[in-house]
């Protein structure tokens, strides 16, 4: 099976990293219990746009280089590419393909065989792509995300996600395609 798999908060700890950006940048005290959103502006204060550019001042920092991988992704990673090919489709920009592709490399050598970035929160125009979109085009069938809007517009082009469970995709329902898992063994007994 080709699986499509999510970088931020799937394979890498991106939060954990930019809090202590912030933290350290900002003045700020910040704990990534008090992300309930993943719209960082709602917790940070500020404009959606602050936010993007924060984003991305931490992406422009050698910290980004230490984001550490989420716990359990390396091994499970191993395994799951034994077996199924692996697609890196992850919301980041175009212009730090190669940065987050260095990253990958070091964390999950071998793991990916393809790598597709759909370049959401862009501020200079440049186009976006739905990750539903990237995945029909490469043909994936399973996405694992940690996106409630990524994995619900899979289920409903007929295709398979897995939720990676956290405080900003919680919902009453999922629809029928969708399971929740609540850490990478669990992905690896929902696949
Ligand atoms: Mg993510």
């Amino acid at each position: 099976m080709r699986i499509a798999i999510d970088v931020d908060e799937v394979l890498a700890d991106q939060l954990s990293g930019l809090i202590a950006f912030h933290n350290a940048e900002y003045g700020t005290t910040l704990q990534r219990g008090d992300f309930a959103t993943y719209r960082f502006w709602e917790t940070w204060g500020g404009t959606r746009e602050e936010a993007i550019e924060k984003t991305r001042a931490f992406h422009q920092s050698s910290a980004a280089a230490h984001i550490a991988p989420v716990a359990g992704a390396q091994d499970a990673v191993q395994k799951l590419s034994r077996q199924h090919e692996l697609i890196v489709v992850t919301a980041r920009w175009n212009d730090i393909a190669a940065e987050t592709q260095q990253w990958i490399a070091e964390y999950f050598p071998q793991a990916f065989s393809q790598f597709h970035f759909a370049n959401h929160y862009a501020l200079d125009g440049s186009p976006e792509r739905t990750k539903l979109e990237i995945c029909q085009e490469i043909g994936a069938d399973l996405l694992v995300d940690d996106s409630l809007s990524n994995v619900t517009d899979m289920a409903y082009a007929g295709k398979r996600g897995i939720l990676f469970d956290y405080p900003w995709n919680q919902s009453d329902e999922l629809p029928q395609g969708v399971l929740r898992a609540r850490s990478w063994s669990e992905v690896l007994r929902s696949i």
